[in-house]
This record gives structure tokens, sequence and C-alpha cells, in this order.
């Protein structure tokens, strides 16, 4: 039996803008209850449709600069060269205590970061079937400019250098099937010894409790 105090985990998830990764996590949530996402704090404008709170806490780059000064952020990074994205320590902190397995859905330099500060963190990085699929996704979304879509693109090559560094790679061909997947990762993951010290322990007392 699972001890209901377990320790939830802490899943890092990357791949180059446009491969899924949202729709997948979208997906795992749906189907998992006990899967929560960290929303991240970012510089950027919010997309049509974006809600504070909900995709992003949206932050001024002042604002910004505040929270990282006062250490606030799990791992933070520049991306793009443009934009500032985070994960606030906080609640990521709370949700794993609180038994959920949360997500952070960040990019590859942040993901090593967090990754350092938390080694008992799960990486998983969802690859496309292939770079023309990505970028009829990442057309196809139709959320970004046609100059934002080519750094993305171009950017995807150098994303794509990290997979190796990975706990896991995903193939997002067919969504479900990715996120079936990334269940069985999960599953296994939470079966790992070193996640069942309490279950360990118990039988620690040996005859002695016969
Ligand atoms: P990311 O979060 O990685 O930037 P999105 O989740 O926004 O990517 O997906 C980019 C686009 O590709 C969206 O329009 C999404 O509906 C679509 N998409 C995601 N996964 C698949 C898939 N397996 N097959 C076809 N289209 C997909
Ligand atoms: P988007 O602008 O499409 O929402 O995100 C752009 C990139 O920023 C994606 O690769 C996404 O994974 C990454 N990202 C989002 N939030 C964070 C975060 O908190 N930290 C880091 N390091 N990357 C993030």
């Amino acid at each position: 039996m699972q001890s209901s105090k377990r320790k939830g985990l802490l899943l890092i998830i990357s791949g180059p803008s446009g491969v899924g990764k949202g729709a997948l996590c979208q997906a795992l949530m749906q189907r998992n209850s006990n899967i929560k996402m960290s929303v991240s704090c970012t510089t950027r404008a919010p997309r049509v449709g974006e809600v504070d709170g909900i995709n992003y806490f949206f932050k001024s780059p002042e604002e910004f600069q505040q929270m990282i000064e006062q250490g606030a952020f799990l791992e933070y990074i520049h991306v793009f060269g443009v934009d500032y994205y985070g994960t606030p320590r906080t609640c990521v902190e709370q949700q794993r205590a609180a038994g959920h397995d949360i997500i952070l859905e960040i990019d590859v330099q942040g993901a090593m970061q967090a990754k350092q500060s938390c080694p008992d963190a799960v990486t998983i990085f969802i690859a496309p079937p292939s770079m023309s699929t990505l970028k009829t996704r990442l057309i196809g979304r139709g959320t970004e400019t046609q100059q934002a879509i080519e750094r993305r693109f171009e950017a995807a090559f150098e994303e794509l250098q990290y997979m190796r560094k990975y706990d896991y790679i995903v193939t997002n061909d067919v969504l479900d099937k990715a996120v079936v997947q990334t269940e069985q990762i999960i599953a296994a993951e939470s079966l790992r010894a070193s996640r069942q010290m309490d279950l360990i322990e118990s039988f620690q007392g040996g005859f002695s409790t016969l």
C-alpha cells in the first residue's frame, strides 16, 4: 500500500516550442487529478486567451528582478534574449509536500538548473517526430509572428542538443501515446525504492515485530 504521506514527484518537462508540451500536460492533468502544473512567472506579454495566475504570473521586468534578488525562484532564465521566465520556489514545495506530483514545463537550461537544486527531480524531454512536423505544429498553433516562429524553430536545434542529458525522452507523434508513455514513467518513478523509505523502514523491525 502506498503511504498517503508520499512526497509528490517533481517532473521537469522540456522540448522545443511547438512540440506539444502544453497539449501533453493538459491531457495528463485531465486524466490524473494528482498531477498539478507549476505556474511560472514571465515578463513576456500575455497571448490572446492567457490568464494571469493560470497560464503565467505576468510580471514587469522590475518585479521579476526583485523576485530574483529575494531568491524566490527555484530556477529562472532569460529566454530568446528577450524575456525572463522563472519557477516560483514556494508553490512547488507546497504542492510536493501535499503529495501532488508537480510538473515544471520549462526550457532546457532551466531544467538543468532545477535538476541541480533538486536531484530527485525526473526530467523528461519531449521530442518531435521530425523537424518538419515541428514547424507545421508551430505554424498551425497560430500564436506567434512569422519572425517569432523562425526564432523558436532555430532555438529548437539547440534545445535538441540537450536531449541526452534527460532521464527520459518521449516522442510526441500521436498525443495519446505520448501521454500514456509519460504516465508509465510517473508510475515507475513513484515505485523507486528511494521514494518508499517509509515502507522500507516499516519492515526494519525484523522478527521482533512478529
Ligand atoms: P508547446 O507547448 O510545446 O509549445 P503546444 O502544446 O502548444 O506546444 O502544441 C503546438 C501545436 O501542436 C498545438 O496546436 C497542438 O494542438 C498541436 N499538437 C500537439 N501535440 C500534437 C500531436 N501529437 N499531433 C498533432 N498536433 C499536436
Ligand atoms: P512560451 O512563451 O511559449 O510560453 O514559453 C517559451 C519557453 O519558455 C518554453 O520553452 C517554456 O518551456 C519556457 N518556460 C516557461 N516557463 C518557464 C520557467 O519558469 N522557467 C524556464 N526556465 N523556462 C520556462
